[in-house]
């Protein structure tokens, strides 16, 4: 089977492992911090707070922003449950924004409708999570000067995202949000097996976020409410958790870090590729907007259901079976048994729900090759005819 995602892992990452498996930390060691820094320098933010992963790094970031109970936080359907799941840890209400049928992302001008009847209701969301699905950035642009315009804070889910750019920057840079999430579990970009990290250039939410991986403890003498009593001495300041990164994963996340422009290229070939084989094969290709550089996580078709036949779960099923491990993103999270129970229904985001109707997304890794592709596209088309 031909698998949709698969780590890349070589000597090196293994060599940097090992060597901190008989080193003298295996947790809050050198490491981590040095894969904050090169993750921090790499895209250009002052600040990089490595956890255990995206779901953990979204949960801090939101309660770092200050979102607590009776606030709205708004995010797209078309994403994995954990963007919307990190408001309710919060005891915030969670809404959706419909997304754009030609990006698949939050869209911009959805946004700026719901915003404008937001007002009126005076239920204006305090936090907005949009995410660069597959890879290519939502419009910042747009996003951002309508936080400025309506006061709500945002946070980047770019857990497909890392090497990605936008208008020229690091995705990451946080030049259009408040904080930046990048997720490191194995199908992502890069992986540190299980892993997440928030990027900011806000020092006090970086001091914030630090803080609530560690149980809320702070053992900087500036910050504590008392005078220390010894070296021994910290304060709790906050409810936290054990969010904490292990020094295994910060090797293996900075070891990654060193290819992941190598990564990202490979990505593109693949990309390249599928595109032209794909010419004369009646599905709909991702669109690619010149405002962005994806980093390419995952290569979605929409099956023209005009053309063919037969159902999407009918072409899914027969490529399984021929070997060709597909997947489906994403189940418009407001469908989900758990979101239905909180009142939201079919027809709710219907653009999102249309799109999930025909996606099926095909294998993209860094090492597929060119004779994979090849089978992918000829079962495809097999499939289609
Ligand atoms: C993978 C993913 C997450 C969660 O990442 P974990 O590191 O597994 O917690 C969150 N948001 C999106 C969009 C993701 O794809």
């Amino acid at each position: 089977m031909i698998p949709y995602g698969k780590q890349d892992i070589n000597q090196a990452d293994i060599d940097s492992v090992v060597s901190v498996l008989k080193s003298d930390f295996l947790t809050q060691g050198p490491q981590t911090p040095a894969f904050e820094k090169y993750v921090s320098d790499y895209c250009g933010a002052s600040s990089a707070v490595a956890v255990n992963s995206a779901t953990s790094a979204l949960h801090i970031a939101c309660l770092a922003l200050g979102l607590g109970k009776g606030d709205w936080m708004w995010t797209s359907p078309n994403t994995f449950v954990a963007s919307a799941n990190c408001g309710l840890y919060c005891g915030a209400n969670v809404d959706f924004v419909d997304i754009d049928p030609k990006t698949y992302n939050l869209c911009a001008e959805e946004l700026e409708k719901k915003l404008i009847q937001a007002r009126k209701d005076n239920n204006l969301p305090k936090l907005v999570i949009p995410v660069h699905f597959a890879g290519q950035s939502c419009n910042m642009k747009k996003i951002s000067s309508l936080s400025k315009e309506y006061g709500f804070s945002v946070i980047e889910d770019a857990s497909h995202a890392i090497g990605g750019r936008y208008r020229g920057k690091s995705i990451g840079c946080c030049q259009y949000s408040d904080i930046t999430v990048f997720s490191f579990h194995p199908v992502k970009i890069i992986t540190t097996a299980e892993g997440g990290l928030a990027t900011t250039n806000d020092p006090s939410l970086a001091v914030k976020m630090k803080s609530l991986r560690n149980h809320g403890i702070t053992r900087d003498v500036s910050l504590m409410v008392s005078a220390s009593e010894g070296d021994w001495y910290y304060e709790q300041l906050a409810l936290g958790f054990n969010y904490r990164m292990t020094e295994l994963q910060g090797a293996l996340g900075l070891s990654q870090m060193k290819r992941l422009d190598e990564f990202v290229a490979r990505r593109h070939e693949c990309q390249e590729y599928y595109d032209e084989l794909l010419c004369d094969v009646s599905v709909v290709t991702p669109f690619q907007s010149p405002d962005s550089y994806s980093s390419l996580h995952l290569y979605p078709i929409l099956l023209d259901q005009g053309q063919v036949n037969k159902s999407r779960e009918q072409v899914f099923k027969e490529l399984r079976a021929s070997g060709i491990g597909v997947n489906v993103h994403y189940i418009p999270v407001h469908m989900q048994p758990y979101y239905k129970d909180r009142g939201f229904k079919k027809g709710d985001f219907p653009k999102s729900e249309n799109y999930y109707k025909s996606v099926i997304s095909i294998p993209l890794f860094q090492s597929l090759t060119k004779q994979m592709q090849d089978e992918v596209v000829e079962t495809l088309g097999r499939i289609l005819e």
